[in-house]
């Protein structure tokens, strides 16, 4: 979106959050710190305006960030005839990914926050700037945009996002406006450290083995050029019983492999199978497009599906995905 559209949709957004007084905030499903981060800064925010706040998630807040500030007001759901003046949905290309027909049916405003190229604009108002790093560092453009304090709390939550989504830094998305933004809200009171050692960091020994077979999984095809590895619940009798965030990081360690041109990694998952992609300028492989034609979405350079099906081997020892 030009930056003029994006001030516009600035204004409206703002005029609409200081005029409804229930307001209802929302991420997609099995949420992750640049979402929730975003949601929580403007919940916050909302909260110390005196706003009657809801904020609801399906599948609640993973343990690693549950250090945000009022990470434990959020709800999993909501009653189907609760009353809102606005919802605000951050992080969500499409409605359904918050895959919650309550709010889906909710027949109010919406404030549609984004950082996704194939957001599909389904808001009232739709904030949508696929340059930034993460939907916090537009949330942050938004708050400076408004006027509105970001104290230490909000600060913590929006350097949560743009660490996570930027991987401390290291991807091509970290611009010199995403420092700039991160350096203020360092002054601010956040701190990167703690950030790192909330969410890359830390690591229980069950999970440290899990990612240990994850490495061990390891291939390269050298015909398609990408490095993929699968983790099934075969291997792991207590898969279910790891923390969510167990195998964060391993899609960008097989990444690593400069002879491949993206990576693959897919775990089984309860009935489903979920997959993470990613790639590299340099690369030139767009994942997202790969991501789609299994259903899935994302960015450019990182991306992911999820489907119904699990995996198998096929007769030749190859992975194959069996849709149900
Ligand atoms: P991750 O591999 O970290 O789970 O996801 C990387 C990116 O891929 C996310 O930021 C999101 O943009 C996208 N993504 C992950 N899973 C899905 C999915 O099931 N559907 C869609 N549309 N996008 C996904
Ligand atoms: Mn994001």
């Amino acid at each position: 979106m030009p930056a003029q559209l994006i001030h516009e949709s600035f204004l409206i957004a703002k005029v609409a959050m200081e005029r409804a007084n229930r307001i209802l905030f929302t991420t997609h499903e099995r949420t992750d710190g640049d979402d929730l981060g975003s949601v929580l800064a403007l919940a916050l925010h909302a909260m110390k305006s005196g706003k009657d706040v809801t904020v609801a998630i399906t599948g609640g807040v993973p343990q690693q960030l549950r250090y945000l500030a009022k990470s434990e007001i959020v709800v999993e759901d909501i009653q189907s005839n609760e009353h809102y003046d606005l919802l605000v949905i951050s992080g969500c290309s499409v409605l359904d990914r918050v895959n919650n027909p309550n709010i889906a049916n909710l027949n109010v405003p919406s404030i549609n926050i984004d950082h996704h190229p194939d957001n599909s604009m389904f808001g009232t108002v739709n904030v949508v700037d696929a340059d930034k790093s993460a939907v916090a560092e537009l949330v942050y453009d938004f708050f400076k945009f408004s006027g509105w304090e970001i104290d230490a709390e909000i600060a913590n939550c929006l350097l949560t996002g743009i660490v996570t989504d930027t991987g401390v830094f290291m991807h091509s998305n970290t611009k010199a406006s995403t420092l700039f933004a991160a350096a203020e809200l360092m002054q601010k009171g956040a701190r990167v450290a703690t950030v790192a050692k909330h969410t890359y960091q830390g690591k229980d020994v069950p999970s440290l083995k899990a990612w240990g077979k994850a490495l061990e999984n390891a291939q390269y095809d050298p015909e398609k050029k990408l490095v993929f590895s699968v983790i099934t619940d075969d291997e792991f009798e207590d898969l279910d019983k790891l923390p969510v965030t167990a195998f964060e990081g391993v899609v960008e360690n097989l990444n690593k492999v400069p002879e491949a041109k993206f990576a693959m990694f897919i775990k089984q998952d309860n009935g489903r199978i979920k997959g993470s992609l990613r790639g590299d300028p340099h690369k030139g492989v767009d994942v997202k497009e790969v991501a789609k034609t299994l259903g899935g979405g994302g960015h450019k350079w990182a991306a992911g599906f999820s489907m119904v099906g699990k995996l198998a081997k096929n007769s030749q020892g190859k992975w194959e995905i069996v849709k149900s």
